[in-house]
């Protein structure tokens, strides 16, 4: 194995390049090295290029194979071909074994800083927490049906997960980006009844439909809250999830949470998210007060086991996230593929990067 291999580097904010490391080697006996086969560009890599350490090698997305092993774990062997959790989880501490894992308190073992896994766009990672953290892939699924079970899939279902979705529920998803799309496909394949996604971008409202959305709206056009509330007989919905982390976002899904209903948000909102105006514009079955709803957060759950029944439920129940996958590119493209990214015209919901 040569000892050099390309990274997409993060050097001052907003500056990313592609450059020669180390390749990384085992450092804990829970440690494995991944030859990475596959690896994505997420929303959240772009705050990271602005607010990351220096020196960090981008990316928390990726499927793999083992081609080193940490004496510690146990369960898989080199030639593996896994799929990693994006949040780092040590699955011994608190919050690990109360079943809250994204928020791991370990710090022991994490890659370079925080909670969320880097490293990934690079021909080789290191994955700490391996007997936690991966995941072996059935051959059924191929590396991109398989990614998604360690970040935004996961996200998705998590969302309406702790948010309680019953069958036959009413979902409204504000945003339909990469995240956004997932949570409309997770609510169809987890029972939901009406699915309303709303986004501004009309590509995004054509890829809702084919993700399971029963119709969709674009706030450009529409008071989207009167709206869903008109669709809902004036009671709003039992599930209104707020997919990008904005306020008006928030807003909008606090419009049309139903009494007795939730807002369920996977928004990363920073440091600046303050003045939530609640929008009570509601019609006369639902008073002009907040009340009696719940409002929850939800970061990435994480963890082998949860893995693995994310890709039965790909595997078994013919979820085809294909749609969301507009763009694949070159490891020594991806600091273009960023760039690109940036540009609305380019119709890129999300970007997959091969590292040959
Ligand atoms: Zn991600
Ligand atoms: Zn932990």
């Amino acid at each position: 194995m040569a000892d050099k291999m390309m990274a997409c580097v993060r050097k001052d904010p907003g500056v990313l390049v592609l450059e020669e490391r180390d390749i990384p080697t085992i450092e804990t006996p829970e440690d494995v090295i991944l030859k990475v086969r596959f690896c994505a560009i997420c929303g959240t890599d772009n705050h990271a290029a602005e607010l990351a350490f220096p020196d960090v090698v981008m990316g928390h997305e990726v499927v793999g194979e083992i081609v080193d092993i940490g004496s510690g774990v146990e369960d898989f062997q080199t030639g593996d071909r896994v799929v990693a959790s994006c949040m780092l989880s040590c699955g011994r501490c608190a919050n690990c074994q109360q079943g809250e894992p994204s928020a791991c308190l370990n710090p022991e073992g994490r890659v370079q800083h925080g909670i969320v896994l880097d490293g990934c766009q690079a021909e080789y990672v290191r994955i700490p927490f391996a007997p936690f953290s991966i995941c072996r892939i059935p051959d059924a699924l191929n590396d991109q049906q398989a990614i998604v079970a360690g970040d935004i899939f996961s996200t998705a279902v998590g969302v309406l997960e702790r948010a309680s979705l019953s069958v036959g529920d009413s979902v409204a998803i504000f945003a339909q980006g990469p995240l956004g799309l997932c949570v409309t496909a997770a609510a169809r394949a987890m029972g939901a009844g009406l699915v309303i996604a709303v986004d501004p971008d009309p590509f995004k409202r054509e890829t809702a439909k084919k993700l399971g959305a029963t119709l969709v709206l674009d706030p450009g056009k529409t008071d989207v809250v009167h709206e869903i509330l008109n669709l809902t007989d004036g009671f709003g919905v039992n599930i209104a999830v707020e997919a990008v982390g904005k306020q008006e976002t928030l807003q909008g899904a606090f419009g049309v949470a139903r009494i007795g209903g939730a807002i369920s948000s996977l928004g990363v909102y920073g440091f600046d998210f303050n003045d939530l105006a609640i929008p009570v514009a509601h019609d006369s079955l639902v008073p002009d007060t907040f009340y009696h709803r719940s409002f929850i957060t939800t970061l990435c759950p994480s963890g082998r086991y949860r893995m693995q029944r994310l890709m039965d439920l790909i595997q078994y129940g013919n979820i085809d996230l294909s749609p969301i996958w507009t763009h694949t590119m070159p490891l020594t493209k991806i600091v273009d593929a960023y760039e690109m990214m940036k540009n609305p015209k380019n119709k890129i919901i999300k970007m997959g990067i091969l590292p040959e």
